[in-house]
């Protein structure tokens, strides 16, 4: 599941973007920003 967070007040947001409009619940804000899984890059650094 791919998480949300919007961009005003940085609330998670916890929707399915498929069935529902993708608003915050919180502000109501329209900007939302795709929550990427923290993904950590392994540099070698040699
Ligand atoms: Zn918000």
């Amino acid at each position: 599941m791919v998480g949300y967070i919007c961009a005003k007040c940085e609330s998670e947001i916890d929707i399915n973007p498929v069935r529902e409009k993708i608003i915050c619940p919180e502000c109501s804000g329209r900007v939302i920003l795709k929550k990427r899984p923290v993904e950590k890059k392994t540099v070698e650094a040699r």
